[in-house]
């Protein structure tokens, strides 16, 4: 859940304090410039027992203008459990996130780099497209992790596909059991030098490890039955579906079970 607090004054300020209070292990992004955030471990390093965090947010039990005659709600905070739902608003949005170098640090790795999902799509969330990639490892004859992530090769034209949000779904073994593997918006298409497909889609966005699985959800079979159970390739993702992805990615509420671009799953196979 998004919590979002703004205003220079003392009930603003203790709510912040109280959120940082009751969720120990959550993050919050902080507004330093006109829609440019740097997210930080909730906790001041101070206060955390391990010395995770950064100390230039001030403890939790910092009174309205008592750091410095300040209010810590100035500047918009957005606060979270999970860091990919707070990397999912601000991409929603086109906000430039970055790390604080302080709190993600070598001990203490964000989940996420969330440098490289950020700034992906264009427009509102509303007027995104969805689209679902299938990767059945025994017909393509490799398995999902060797495949390059964040990208799918198709016969289908590409460039109406700029801004638009993929999301990966695999299938293994007999009977089939579904996976959702990750979630990406493409920032890159163009012709494939590849024999089986004309063109490809490339973008950034965040891989679930482990992957989600789906088979038993219980709109899973008419999803499937609306995708041709797969047959079509890259395939746009019915009004009625969306929600239901949106709602698994922002469930995947443990941080540590979210992972990001920059992971190389190994090079394609020869
Ligand atoms: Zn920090």
């Amino acid at each position: 859940m998004i919590d979002i607090f703004h205003g220079n004054n003392s009930e603003t300020h203790q709510r912040f304090q109280a959120w940082r209070k009751a969720n120990v292990d959550g993050f919050h992004m902080t507004e330093s410039a006109a829609l440019q955030f740097t997210i930080h471990y909730a906790q001041d390093k101070r206060e955390n027992a391990a010395g995770r965090g950064c100390n230039h947010q001030g403890g939790s039990d910092i009174e309205y203008l008592e750091d410095k005659d300040g209010c810590y709600t100035t500047a918009r905070k957005v606060c979270s459990n999970s860091l990919a739902e707070l990397i999912a608003w601000a991409t929603d949005r086109s906000l430039d996130i970055n790390n604080c170098k302080h709190c993600d640090t070598k001990i203490f790795t964000f989940p996420t780099v969330v440098s490289q999902v950020v700034g992906l799509a264009e427009g509102s969330v509303a007027g995104v497209k969805h689209f679902v990639s299938y990767h059945n490892a025994e017909k393509m004859g490799y398995s999902f992790e060797q495949a390059e992530p964040f990208s799918v090769g198709t016969a289908k034209s590409v460039e109406r596909l700029r801004g638009e949000r993929v999301w990966s779904i695999s299938g293994e073994g007999r009977p089939l059991r579904y996976h959702l593997r990750d979630t990406w918006v493409v920032d890159d298409v163009g012709e494939s030098s590849q024999d089986e497909f004309s063109n490809y889609a490339r973008g950034r966005g965040i891989e679930f490890t482990p992957p989600i699985p789906i088979s038993d959800l219980p709109w899973f079979s008419a999803f499937l039955k609306s995708q041709s159970n797969f047959r079509l390739g890259l395939q746009h993702i019915k009004d009625e579906f969306v929600p239901h992805f949106d709602a698994l990615l922002a469930g995947r509420a443990a941080p540590a079970a979210v992972q990001a671009a920059g992971n190389v799953r190994g090079p394609l196979p020869v």
